[in-house]
């Protein structure tokens, strides 16, 4: 009986755990799933919980509503990994072996990276959507609030779904409009990047919207420190920017687990090749989801593609041949952009997000780099598939690489 064990019950353990008891024979390899938390939480829906758009019960489900029959659950965390003897320990004394390890513990949130941030101020003025406990304070926050200056700020990069930031400020636009606020209300997108979005097409839409909303965008803002006393964001290049609610994204790292193995690089992410997931240093280590160190977003929707092709994979290496599947990066967001409407974007390592239609040329029904209601209604279908078809490691009729059909390259 050979061990396949997966570090992490989120979105891409569950996932793969999925995937791998339906391929593999339950006399030959038995699978184990281990995770601290036995609530699963839909994190895309913590956008949507601060403008009372959704609750603390839309976004949550027992983890094992999700887990496969004929795998070992364990709840408990896990302390670290000895990769050298291929060994797991958890922190009740447990010990774990293992024949191929699968690491899925995600990204977190560390507002105690920054001076200021986990301070007194911590959810009466300032909150991270991140988290639950923090979207459901912030909402309780806006039920009350008169208005003044929301500053929705993003610490570092990398961080889970960069587009959220631009959604929360497209939501509060939307909020504060709806509740006869808005002009009461300064709102502004404070980012390290010099632009709203990583690449350059992208950004010049997404500014362009944002700039049709009348929200700021200061760019190459490195915060240092939060001044709590005098409600300001402080960059290292001695700016300073004044709050009244400061939405934030903290710094984003991998578990510390990864950096009691020794696996991760200073941000607990772990390195990998890119295109098959595997540890560069480990053969028999994948790493998938957020801990993954790969130049794509860190989203469920990369999970997803990403899973098609290790879960290929895997089945070769269990066999002994080689991995012939590639992942090219592909990822597929969703933006909400307030008032019934969204954008998309679709992209890969080596293809930036472009304008077209998606999936079909010319048909959509989706729009890329366009803001459309049916852009929107993908959003909301999203929370199905989440829960229904990408859990369960079904597939989706989108193809795991990105295709070109359909995209427009600038100027053309
Ligand atoms: C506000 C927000 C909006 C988002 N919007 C979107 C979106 O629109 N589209 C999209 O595709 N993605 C979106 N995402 C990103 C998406 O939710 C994540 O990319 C995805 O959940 C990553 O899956 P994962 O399995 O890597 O990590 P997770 O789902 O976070 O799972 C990690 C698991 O590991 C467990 N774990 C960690 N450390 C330990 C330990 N030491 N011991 C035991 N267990 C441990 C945790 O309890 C957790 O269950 C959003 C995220 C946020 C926060």
């Amino acid at each position: 009986m050979k061990r396949m064990l997966i570090l992490g019950g989120g979105t891409a353990g569950t996932m793969m755990a999925n995937k791998l008891r339906k391929a593999l024979s339950v006399e030959d390899w038995d699978i184990t799933i281990v995770d601290k938390d036995k609530k699963h939480y839909y994190q895309p829906g913590f956008l949507f919980i601060p403008f009372g758009i959704y609750q603390k019960e839309d976004v949550i489900k027992p983890k094992l509503d999700f887990f496969p029959v004929g795998i070992n659950s364990i709840f408990c965390e896990i302390d670290k990994v000895i990769p050298t003897e291929n060994k797991v320990l958890l922190t009740d004394g447990k010990v774990l072996l293992y024949d191929i390890l699968l690491i899925a513990t995600g990204a977190e949130t560390r507002p105690d990276q920054t001076p200021g941030m986990k301070d007194k101020l911590w959810y009466k003025k300032i909150f991270d959507f991140y988290t639950i406990e923090g979207s459901v304070a912030l909402q309780n926050a806006f039920k009350t609030w008169e208005g003044g200056k929301l500053v929705m700020a993003i610490t570092e990069m990398p961080f889970k779904c960069p587009v959220a930031p631009i959604e929360f400020v497209c939501l509060a636009d939307a909020f504060f409009t709806e509740k006869g606020l808005r002009d009461k209300v300064e709102i502004s997108l404070v980012t390290p990047l010099s632009g709203a979005f990583t690449k350059p097409v992208a950004t010049k839409m997404l500014s362009e919207l944002l700039h049709d909303k009348n929200i700021n965008i200061i760019t190459d803002f490195y915060i240092e420190r939060i001044d709590n006393d005098r409600q300001v964001l402080v960059s290292y290049d001695e700016r300073e920017l004044p709050f009244d609610i400061l939405s934030i994204v903290p710094m984003n790292m991998g578990n510390e687990m990864v950096a009691r193995s020794g696996l991760g690089n200073d941000m607990n992410f772990i390195p990998v090749d890119k295109h098959t997931l595997q540890s560069k240093v480990y053969s028999n280590i994948f790493v998938i989801g957020d801990t993954a160190d790969i130049p794509t977003s860190k989203a469920g929707a990369v999970a997803h593609f990403s899973g098609e092709i290790l879960f290929e994979n895997l089945l070769n290496f269990i066999d002994g041949r080689p991995m012939t599947e590639k992942f090219d990066g592909h990822a597929n967001c969703y933006i909400e952009t307030g008032f019934g409407k969204g954008a998309l974007i679709d992209f890969n390592y080596d293809v930036e997000p472009l304008p077209g239609t998606f999936p079909l040329p010319g048909i959509g029904p989706f729009g890329l780099l366009k803001n459309t209601k049916m852009n929107h209604y993908g959003k909301v279908m999203f929370r199905w598939i989440y829960w229904h078809l990408l859990l369960k490691g079904k597939e989706l009729p989108i193809d795991s690489h990105l295709t070109m059909a359909g995209k427009k390259k600038e100027g053309a």
